[in-house]
């Protein structure tokens, strides 16, 4: 064989070799595109089947458990909902507010302006949202959360937060609730701040960190405590895990907890987060006790 007919010989198989790829390569896409086509298909099928057994398994449950108030049990129009009563007993905290504090103004005093309180004794933290104030149903709902076992109510007191606090959470880096002694979630069972963070997180499409801020100082209950009490009996209480404060370092953090009474729990929480490096802290409550506080 020529050297020519041997080169012509080695374009003929390398040509021969390429159109067999072509072709397998076809074959596999147009295998791909029905598998795919049939896959969604198939998707669609178990998708609408279990959006149907979905809403008929609600159908059963409605009928065995009617909807009624997540508050005061009136039956209402649909789960994770309160009655009309309820409703308007809930005072949402809406601007104009401080902006650090969060603490609702009784007049417009503008854009940007500060509560007398935050300029006096500014906290650890950089800004505070809550949702209402804790009165009426709002204080049943934190309630029941707490020691009423009621973890289911934590989505829909989320949503709530999540309106609240929306642009806070769209940006942060870790939500991280605030935490329980590790005895008192023991006999507890549950943190009721971690429910709720839970369920922003998954709202926020942001991670969510539980067992990165410890709380070091098994307190007492802050209940029937005054302002200095308070403070005093949860300094120093909380710590940021050594090995994970990678977690918190130059991170925007948005601290979740049930109700802010005078501070000093999401205070202690707040800078312990800031001593480990959190470059910015949110924190985001569903209530506020406003008994005394309010600015005027
Ligand atoms: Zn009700």
């Amino acid at each position: 064989m020529s050297l020519s007919e041997c080169w012509e010989h080695i374009s003929q198989a390398s040509r021969e070799r390429k159109l067999v790829a072509q072709n397998r390569g076809h074959c596999f896409i147009a295998r791909m595109k029905i598998n795919w086509r049939h896959r969604g298909e198939l998707r669609a099928l178990v998708q609408g089947g279990y959006a149907h057994a979905l809403r008929l398994s609600h159908g059963f449950r409605d009928v065995i458990y009617p909807p009624s108030c997540a508050t005061c049990g009136l039956p209402v129009a649909a789960n994770g909902g309160l009655c009309s009563g309820c409703w308007h007993s809930v005072r949402f905290i809406e601007r104009p507010y401080c902006e650090v504090l969060g603490l609702p103004f009784s007049y417009d005093p503008g854009p940007g302006i500060l509560s007398a309180e935050a300029i006096a004794d500014p906290p650890p933290f950089d800004r505070l949202r809550a949702v209402a104030t804790h009165d009426g149903a709002v204080r049943d709902l934190v309630h029941r959360l707490k020691y009423g076992d009621r973890t289911d109510l934590a989505p829909m007191m989320a949503r709530w937060m999540w309106r609240a606090g929306s642009e806070f959470l769209a940006q942060a880096d870790v939500i991280v609730p605030v935490p329980l002694h590790r005895w008192r979630l023991f006999s507890r069972q549950y943190n009721q701040s971690a429910e709720l963070a839970r369920a922003l997180a998954r709202l926020a499409e942001r991670p969510m960190a539980s067992g990165l801020l410890v709380r070091v100082k098994r307190t007492q209950k802050q209940v029937g405590l005054n302002a200095k009490d308070r403070a005093a009996n949860v300094r120093g209480a909380f710590k940021v895990l050594e090995r994970r404060r990678d977690e918190v370092l130059g991170r925007r953090v948005v601290l979740i907890d049930d109700v802010y009474t005078t501070g000093a729990t999401v205070n202690a929480a707040s800078r312990a987060l800031k001593r480990a490096g959190a470059a910015e802290v949110t924190v985001l409550t569903f209530a506020m006790a406003l008994a005394d506080i309010i600015s005027t």
